[in-house]
């Protein structure tokens, strides 16, 4: 299998970096992704490697449904930036970034105010803190953005561990779901055995891929929601498989992230209509690969990491 390497370049800095890159494969079902964060070990990138095996090679499971709810994502911008974004998809869901690194909670007041004037009547509004706030200041702050959101759907994330996800759930009205602790701590039923949250968020990358994600979301007693790890249409389609797959999506999913890229490797990008995704297997389109294939730096590091995955690995 011949793995090519892409970046891309994404207008809003998101989860700190300004470009996305990543390999994609064609396996013996169709294409695949592997696009591990930048800052993760070779162990780390474990399962984002076999996820790229189990997608490429395996067929997907059946689907239940033809299409799949999403939110539109909502980086830390400011309010009016916030709004466009909203106004500008189709989404009746709007995912919030907060709590990011050198602003205030004022900040966020206003971003998920601006969110919830935008969103259509009867939109869902819920927030991410990725993990950043103690649980003290995640009481606080979900109280004051539960109100300026009139009702959070849920907040994903608002502190790092597991622990600390179950006390801010017996402190607060608001639903909580895991998405850190799941697919970093080794063991993602910690957090139903904590009691630490009302919904899971599944990826299926760091997770392992769509099959084990599948297993995850029948034994850990939440509902799941599917979300990306900011990938390609490639990398998105085999989240969207998985969320077309599960007997129970009680919520939209977090796979409307293509917007946050310049550029795909594929001829059409996976985006919304109507606030929802289709349910597609999209292939590598030649002259869009062209457009955001790696320069040689770029393409050597990533076979470095490969390799040291594959290592990892014993392959
Ligand atoms: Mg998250």
């Amino acid at each position: 299998m011949q793995f090519r390497t892409f970046a891309i370049d994404m207008p809003t800095r998101f989860r700190g970096v300004n470009r996305r890159e990543g390999m994609v494969v064609r396996g013996d079902v169709g294409w695949a992704e592997f696009s591990p964060f930048l800052d993760y070990s070779a162990a780390e990138c474990v399962p984002w490697y076999q996820a790229t095996l189990d997608s490429a090679n395996r067929p997907w499971p059946d689907r239940v449904r033809d299409r799949v709810p999403v939110n539109v994502t909502v980086p830390a911008v400011d309010p009016e930036h916030a709004a466009r974004i909203v106004l500008g998809s189709t989404c009746r869901t709007a995912k919030v970034k907060v709590a990011e690194r050198g602003q205030t909670l004022a900040d966020d007041i206003a971003r998920v105010e601006a969110v919830r004037d935008a969103l259509p009547l009867g939109g869902q509004l819920r927030i991410d803190a990725n993990g950043a706030w103690e649980v003290g200041e995640a009481v606080k702050a979900i109280r004051k953005l539960d109100k300026a959101a009139q009702g959070l759907e849920y907040v994903e994330q608002p502190c790092a561990t597991a622990k600390e996800l179950a006390e801010v759930r017996k402190k607060v009205d608001v639903r909580v779901a895991a998405d850190e602790c799941i697919r970093r701590s080794g063991d993602p039923f910690r957090v139903r055995d904590l009691h630490a949250a009302d919904i899971a968020v599944l990826k299926v990358q760091p997770l392992g891929g769509i099959h084990a994600c599948f297993r995850i979301a029948e034994q850990i007693d939440m509902p799941v929601v599917v979300s990306s790890a900011v990938e390609t249409s490639i990398g998105l389609a085999a989240g969207v498989a998985l969320a077309a797959a599960l007997p129970d999506l009680p919520f939209a999913c977090g796979l409307a992230t293509t917007s946050l890229l310049a550029g795909d490797v594929v001829a059409e990008p996976l985006r919304p209509i109507d606030g929802y995704l289709p349910v597609i297997r999209p292939q590598l389109d030649e002259v869009a690969f062209a457009k955001v294939a790696a320069p040689p730096e770029i393409e050597e590091r990533w076979q470095t990491r490969l390799e040291a995955v594959r290592e990892e690995l014993d392959e």
